[in-house]
C-alpha cells in the first residue's frame, strides 16, 4: 500500500468479496504485489466465495432471524462474527453505508481524507455556545467498520481508573481486572504476550516500530523536557510519552470489520445487508420484535426471534431509540412520535474528547510523507499534579491540524495538537424532526464547564513547550500559531481552535440509576428483546481514544447474549 492510494493486498481482497473486482483482475494485481499464485488463488476463492455467500443470502431474504444487529461498526462487527459463530443462530446484519472499498479506508495516515465523503454520516453540531458560536464538523463513518474503517487506528484500551469507575456506578463485570481478560482474548499484538497483553486473538495490533522523524523529535523533546516515557501506554502505566500502538498490519489498516466481519461473510447463515438503514424499531407491547428498513428504493420489514442489538454508534442509537418512541416522553409527544417507553436518559450525558487544532509549526526542511497513521506519537499527561490519571494528550501530528476558521496553513508543516481526555463539560442529543432520515441536533457544549478551557490551556502552554524544544531545531522555521498570546488571549484562541476529537460517548449510558438506559447486561431498561452495544453505552468516557474499549464492550455484549441463550 502506498500513500498514492494503490491498493495494498487487504484492500484488493475486500474489493472482490463485494463484487467490485473479478478474479482474473485480483490475481493480475496480487502478482504485481509480489504474491504467489498459490496464495493469490487461496485469497481469491475464499473471497469469492464470501461474496457468492451474500448474493445468495440477499437474494433469499428470510423474514425471522434469531438476532439483528443493527450497524457494523466497531461493536456491531464483534457481534455479527461472535453471534454467527453458532451455525444454529441466523443473523442477520444491517449496515446503512457501503462496503468500504475506497482505498483511503485502508491506508492508515489518509483517514482525514473520508470527512465528508458519502463514507461519512457528515454529522455537525449546532453552533458551540462557549467555543466562538462556531459549528464544528463531526464525523462518523458510514460503511462496513464503522468508524473503525475511518477513524486514526489509534489502539488505546484506556486507564484502568475508568473501568474501576465504571463498575463502582453499580455495573459488576466492567471492572478492570475483568475487561483486561477480554481486552487480552481479542490481541494479537506485535510485542509479545505479558500480563497485560494478549497474542494469537483476532486483532492486529502493531506497535510503531519505524517511527517518522517528526515522531522521534517529539519523543526526545518530551524526554528533555523531564517527562516520563511509557513503553506501553496498553500495559502497566498508561502516563507519559509513547508511541502509539495500531490497528494496523503490513501497512493496511487492520479495523475490527477485517478481523472479524470479514471472515464471517462466508457463514451461510450471516446475512450482511449494506446501504441498508434502519428507520425504525418495532415493538409489540414493551417487546421489540423486528426493525423496519429501507433497502434497494423499497421499505422492509423483518422480525427478530430472540434480540434486536443495536449498535448503530453513540449518535445514532439514542436517535434510533428516540424515533421508534423510546426516550424522554415529553419531547417525543412534541414532535408527535408515539411513547412506547419513558426512559428520560437516551441522548444526555453526551460526551467527547476535545482538540485544540493545533499548534502549528512550518516546517525548514521538506518534510518526508506522513507515515504510519500520520500521528504515531503522543503524551498522556497531568493538567494539575493531584490528577489520579491523565486528563490532556498532545499528539504530534505529521501535518498541519488548523479549523476552518483558523486556516488554511501552508502545507509543508506539522503540528502538536493537545486534546482533553476527561471533559467536564457534557451535552447532549436530541431529535430534529419525527422523520428519521433527518440529522439529529447534536449539541457536544465544547468547553462548557470552566475545568475545560483551564486544563487545555495548560496543554497547549505544554504542547508549545515541546515543540520550541531543541529535539525540534531541524525541522521547526517558526510557530505559526497560536503564538506568545498571554491568558485571555490564549483563552480566546483555544475557543476558536476547539474541535471534534471524534469520540463521542454515553448517550445510552449503562448504570442502574432512573437516568440510565441500559443494564450492566446491556439490555434497556424496562423493554425485552432489545440490548445496545456501542460507545454509547459507556457510564463515562474512558480518558484514551474509544474503538478499542467500544470492541471489547462488542465483545462483552456478545458473551452476555451468548451465556443468556445457554444458560
Ligand atoms: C475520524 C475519526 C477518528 C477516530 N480515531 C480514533 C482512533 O484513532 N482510535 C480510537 O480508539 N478511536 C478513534 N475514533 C473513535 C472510534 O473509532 C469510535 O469511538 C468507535 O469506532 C465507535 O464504535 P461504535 O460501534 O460505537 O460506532 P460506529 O463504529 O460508528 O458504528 C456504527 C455503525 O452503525 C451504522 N449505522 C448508523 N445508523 C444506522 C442505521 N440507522 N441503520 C443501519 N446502520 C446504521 C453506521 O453506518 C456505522 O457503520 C475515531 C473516530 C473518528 C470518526
Amino acid at each position: 500500500m502506498d500513500q498514492d492510494g494503490k491498493g495494498g493486498l487487504g484492500l484488493l481482497v475486500h474489493q472482490v468479496r463485494s463484487g467490485e473486482l473479478d478474479r482474473e483482475g485480483f490475481l493480475r494485481a496480487a502478482k504485481e504485489a509480489g504474491v504467489t499464485e498459490e496464495r493469490a488463488a487461496e485469497l481469491a476463492d475464499d473471497a469469492l466465495a464470501a461474496c457468492e455467500n451474500q448474493r445468495r443470502l440477499r437474494e433469499q431474504p428470510r423474514e425471522a432471524h434469531d438476532f439483528i444487529v443493527i450497524g457494523a461498526g466497531s461493536a456491531g462487527c464483534v457481534l455479527a462474527a461472535r453471534l454467527s459463530e453458532d451455525p444454529a443462530h441466523q443473523v442477520l446484519v444491517l449496515e446503512a453505508g457501503g462496503p468500504g472499498t475506497h482505498p483511503d479506508v485502508f491506508i492508515p495516515s489518509r483517514w482525514r481524507h473520508l470527512f465528508g465523503t458519502e463514507l461519512d454520516w457528515r454529522y455537525q453540531t449546532v453552533p458551540q455556545q462557549h467555543a466562538a458560536g462556531r459549528v464544528v464538523p463531526c464525523p462518523r463513518g458510514k460503511m462496513l467498520g464503522g468508524c473503525a474503517s475511518n477513524n486514526a487506528s489509534v489502539w488505546a484500551r484506556g486507564h484502568r481508573l475508568d473501568f474501576d469507575g465504571w463498575a463502582a456506578q453499580g455495573n459488576p463485570g466492567w471492572d478492570d481486572e475483568t475487561v483486561r481478560r477480554v481486552f487480552k482474548d481479542l490481541e494479537d499484538y506485535s510485542g509479545g504476550e505479558d500480563e497485560y497483553r494478549g497474542v494469537g486473538g483476532p486483532l492486529r495490533i502493531s506497535r510503531t516500530v519505524d517511527p517518522h522523524p517528526l515522531a522521534r523529535a517529539f519523543m526526545e523533546a518530551a524526554q528533555l523536557a523531564g517527562l516520563p516515557t511509557t513503553r506501553d501506554y496498553n500495559g502497566a502505566r498508561m502516563e507519559g510519552a509513547g508511541f502509539f500502538d495500531l490497528s494496523v498490519a503490513d501497512g493496511e489498516r487492520f479495523s475490527v470489520a477485517r478481523a472479524l466481519l470479514f471472515p464471517a461473510m462466508r457463514r451461510p447463515n450471516l446475512t450482511v445487508l449494506t446501504h441498508a438503514e434502519v428507520t425504525r424499531l418495532i415493538f409489540e407491547g414493551r417487546r421489540c420484535t423486528g426493525v423496519e428498513f429501507r433497502h434497494g428504493g423499497q421499505v422492509r420489514r423483518v422480525r427478530a426471534l430472540r434480540e434486536v442489538v443495536l449498535s448503530a454508534g453513540a449518535i445514532n442509537s439514542p436517535k434510533m431509540l428516540m424515533q421508534s418512541g423510546v426516550g424522554p416522553a415529553d419531547e417525543l409527544r412534541l414532535l408527535g412520535i408515539p411513547v412506547v417507553h419513558d426512559l428520560p436518559g437516551v441522548g444526555q450525558e453526551l460526551q467527547d474528547h476535545i482538540l485544540v487544532a493545533g499548534i502549528n509549526y512550518e516546517s525548514r526542511i521538506p518534510l518526508p510523507p506522513p507515515r504510519g497513521n500520520g500521528a504515531e506519537a503522543t503524551l498522556w499527561w497531568r493538567s494539575q499534579p493531584g490528577l489520579s490519571r491523565p486528563d490532556i494528550q498532545p499528539i504530534l501530528h505529521q501535518f498541519p491540524v488548523v479549523t476552518d476558521e483558523l486556516g488554511p496553513l501552508p502545507d509543508n508543516g506539522y503540528s502538536i495538537v493537545p486534546g482533553l481526555v476527561r471533559p467536564a463539560s457534557r451535552g447532549r442529543m436530541r431529535l430534529a424532526s419525527a422523520n428519521p432520515l433527518a440529522p439529529p441536533i447534536l449539541d457536544m457544549n465544547y468547553l462548557g464547564h470552566e475545568a475545560d478551557v483551564e486544563a487545555l490551556r495548560v496543554a497547549v502552554e505544554l504542547s508549545r513547550e515541546l515543540g520550541a524544544s531543541r529535539a525540534f531545531d531541524r525541522f521547526r522555521k517558526r510557530e505559526l500559531m497560536p503564538g506568545p498570546l498571554g491568558r485571555a488571549g490564549m483563552v480566546e484562541w483555544i475557543r476558536k481552535a476547539t474541535t471534534c476529537f471524534f469520540h463521542p460517548t454515553s448517550t445510552c449510558r449503562m448504570g442502574v440509576d432512573e437516568r440510565a438506559v441500559v443494564d450492566p447486561r446491556l439490555r434497556v431498561h424496562g423493554l425485552e428483546g432489545l440490548r445496545v452495544a456501542d460507545a454509547s453505552i459507556m457510564p463515562e468516557i474512558t480518558s484514551a481514544p474509544t474503538n478499542a474499549p467500544t470492541i471489547m464492550i462488542g465483545e462483552q455484549a456478545s458473551r452476555f447474549i451468548l451465556s443468556a441463550r445457554n444458560g
